[in-house]
């Protein structure tokens, strides 16, 4: 099938778009940015808006900035470049674990990851990277723009707060304090489709590599992204080697009775609970191994600076 008829606009810089966005959002107009996900939507006719507003020629919107409090990631940031960014990677290595889980090269190359957070499917990886980091996104209107918190970003099932006539222009992925670690691990029916369940990670550790904070983010298990904090279960305990470690199960379980994963055709309910424990399981324990490291190689320059 061929999309239903509508204008297309193709503004050359922001000015322009929130004008053409002002005048077009709220009669029925949509952003298009990599158009991966709009493109089969409109072609299957599940989308038909009357104005398509192209912001592919915008300049100044396809920056990535690391600087020491987090990534700041522009509108048109393709997946790839974001993938392959080695200063955002050094500030918030779950960007790059999680891009590479997203779809398959040839779309990286052209979806953007603010694309993906206004999109909010509950099976994407970026909004569970923006909520388990609490990160933002910069929204842009003619004669505005605000910053919403990724806790109230995503509002259901492919809904976000972004208002007809506004743009996304950013979003931000906050660094994670030292001796902190991250880690994304999921299960698909095929390598590149969506996952069935999926766990994104963060640990942090103390001076003496105990855990002091451990929370997650669930995906295809809810209407949103979930996170559940699991510090109560594992807080406290040593990750160092040789050691019994902290009680992953017991975080397991808790993440488990906070989900709420339905039948689908993919997959049962009960069996998206049970991968999902799984799967927190190695996300946190790959997590905790990242901040251990990490503060190993801290204590090491720490001492180095001494002598
Ligand atoms: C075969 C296939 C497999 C995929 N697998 C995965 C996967 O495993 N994981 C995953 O996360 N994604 C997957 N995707 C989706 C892909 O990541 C998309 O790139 C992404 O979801 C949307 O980004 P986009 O730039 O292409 O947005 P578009 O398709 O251009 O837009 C998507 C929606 O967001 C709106 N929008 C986009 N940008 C803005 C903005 N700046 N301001 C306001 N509104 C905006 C559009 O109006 C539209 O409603 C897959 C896509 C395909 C085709």
């Amino acid at each position: 099938m061929k999309p239903s008829p509508f204008e297309y606009h193709a503004p050359a810089d922001l000015d322009e778009a929130l004008d053409v966005l002002a005048r077009v959002g709220p009669d029925g107009g949509k952003v298009l940015a990599g158009g991966q996900s709009l493109i089969p939507l409109l072609n299957m006719r599940l989308a038909a808006p009357a104005h398509l507003v192209d912001v592919n020629r915008v300049a100044g919107l396809d920056t990535v900035e690391a600087g020491p409090g987090g990534v700041r990631v522009g509108a048109l940031a393709r997946h790839a470049v974001v993938e392959r960014s080695l200063p955002a990677a050094a500030v918030q290595p779950l960007l790059g674990q999680a891009l590479r889980l997203v779809a398959h090269p040839v779309i990286r190359n052209r979806g953007t990851v603010v694309g993906s957070l206004v999109h909010a499917d509950p099976s994407a990886e970026l909004p569970a990277v923006l909520a388990l980091l609490g990160g933002s996104v910069r929204l842009a209107h003619r004669g505005g723009e605000r910053d919403v918190a990724a806790a109230e970003f995503f509002t259901g099932p492919m809904e976000s707060d972004t208002a007809p006539g506004e743009l996304a222009v950013s979003a931000f992925f906050p660094a994670l304090p030292p001796r902190s670690g991250t880690a994304f691990h999921e299960v698909a029916r095929r390598h590149g489709d969506y996952a069935m369940a999926g766990v994104a990670a963060a640990v942090t550790l103390d001076e003496d590599l105990r855990v002091t904070a451990a929370r997650v983010a669930c995906v295809s298990v809810g209407p949103v992204p979930m996170v559940v904090d699991v510090t109560a279960a594992c807080g406290g305990s040593p990750v160092a080697a040789g050691g019994p470690g902290p009680d992953w199960d017991a975080a397991a379980a808790a993440v488990r009775d906070r989900i709420e994963p339905e039948d689908d055709i993919h997959a049962t309910a009960d069996y998206r609970r049970h991968l999902t424990g799984v799967l927190a399981v190695r996300a946190l324990r790959g997590a905790a191994d990242g901040a251990a490291a990490d503060g190993v190689a801290a204590a090491r320059a720490a001492g180095e600076g001494e002598r």
